[in-house]
């Protein structure tokens, strides 16, 4: 069944073919510039509203809603029409709005610190129930504007290739988002990063590096032993030189496992001839993995050592750890089986 904002244009004025042509902008007015609900264009004649409302009915519905650092996070699980859950993730600052919007109900990556992979896969959402997301998350954020979306939520977006790629388009060609304000995470799909640098859009990048030797990536990161850091590297090159684009790299904090100085290290030699910018994130805490992130005196001086090894670096800070909002933290799919996973170190 077709949501909102699963539509094209073309579509909307087929759905509206028997009724005056001006209808089909003020629906789409409606849907993607003033962010409401069907139910809510009240300018609607009532009968057309309520049949539009039944042909197209939201994607998402609330099953949870908390809120944590003040107000300023706010966490959403969404049931969808099968059943399905996912979670989005609304951050208010100072200068900015930010949501952090899931591709996958599940993931399929099996990435052993990330809650989401531990849980493992459930479906691929539609354009739809992406874009869905953050006009959800926009309305919560009024009066202040959304004005970045980042796809680190739950899911692989370049496993959701098809529907990355026409949400970006969407948000930025009928919702007017900058596309630099666009981020894109991906654990490292080197291939969909070479294809996705073809599309010609402005967006950022941020690949999930967390290990720059492939012993410990591979233990955290199993899809690096199908495109491992060579191979990554590869695809890196290609996304600066075909988009030239900045890219970043993020980097999540693990107490003994890479944040050590030889770990530093091995980021500098990777990063630096790519230019990347690093995030250092410390680890955020999930059920099915047993090891902590970094503390934060750990977390200063390894940003003091790439520092002194030239690497441009940010600490990010958590978000939401409370409320299970925070990066990786992300799991609603109820019928998760949770393991245990231990790491050799
Ligand atoms: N699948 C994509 C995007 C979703 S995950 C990806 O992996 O990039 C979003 C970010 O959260 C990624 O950088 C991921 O590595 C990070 N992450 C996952 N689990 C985490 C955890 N427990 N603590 C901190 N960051 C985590
Ligand atoms: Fe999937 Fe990203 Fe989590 Fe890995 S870190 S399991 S790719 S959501």
């Amino acid at each position: 069944m077709a949501h909102p904002y699963d539509l094209s244009r073309e579509q909307l004025a087929e759905l509206l073919s028997s009724e005056p042509n001006y209808r089909v902008e003020q629906v789409w007015r409606a849907l993607w510039n003033e962010d409401r609900l069907i139910s809510e264009i009240t300018t609607l004649p009532g009968a057309l509203r309520r049949r539009l409302a039944e042909e197209l009915p939201s994607a998402l519905s609330v099953k949870n809603d908390v809120q944590s650092d003040r107000g300023m996070t706010r966490k959403w699980v969404f049931e969808l029409s099968d059943g399905a859950t996912v979670e989005t993730v609304l951050m208010a600052y100072d200068d900015r709005v930010t949501v952090c919007i899931s591709t996958q109900a599940g993931c399929a990556m099996g990435c052993t610190f990330c809650a989401t992979g531990q849980a493992g896969f459930t479906r691929q959402l539609s354009v739809g129930e992406v874009v869905e997301q953050v006009v959800f998350a926009a309305r919560a954020a009024a009066p202040r504007r959304l004005s970045n979306v980042v796809f680190m939520g739950m899911g692989e977006p370049l496993a959701n290739y098809a529907v990355t790629v026409a949400t970006v388009k969407a948000l930025h060609e009928h919702r007017g988002l900058s596309a630099r304000h666009l981020t894109v995470s991906t654990v490292g799909v080197a291939p969909a990063i070479e294809r996705l640098a073809k599309e010609g859009l402005a967006l950022t990048l941020a690949v999930s590096l967390h290990a720059a030797n492939d012993v410990t990536r591979s233990e955290l990161i199993p899809l690096n032993r199908r495109y491992p850091l060579e191979r990554l590297r590869i695809a890196c090159e290609d996304w600066i030189a075909t988009t030239s684009r900045r890219l970043s790299f993020e980097w999540a904090l693990i107490d003994g496992v890479n944040d050590t100085e030889r770990a530093a290290g091995e980021l500098a030699r990777y990063a630096l001839p790519l230019r990347a910018h690093v995030n250092l994130i410390p680890l955020n805490p999930t059920p099915g993995y047993l090891v902590m992130g970094s503390p934060r005196e750990r977390v200063r001086e390894f940003k003091e050592s790439l520092e002194e090894l030239g690497v441009n670096v940010t600490v990010r800070n958590t978000r939401g750890r409370s409320i299970d909002a925070a990066c990786g933290q992300l799991a609603s799919v109820t019928n998760a089986k949770r393991r245990p996973v231990t790491l050799r170190r």
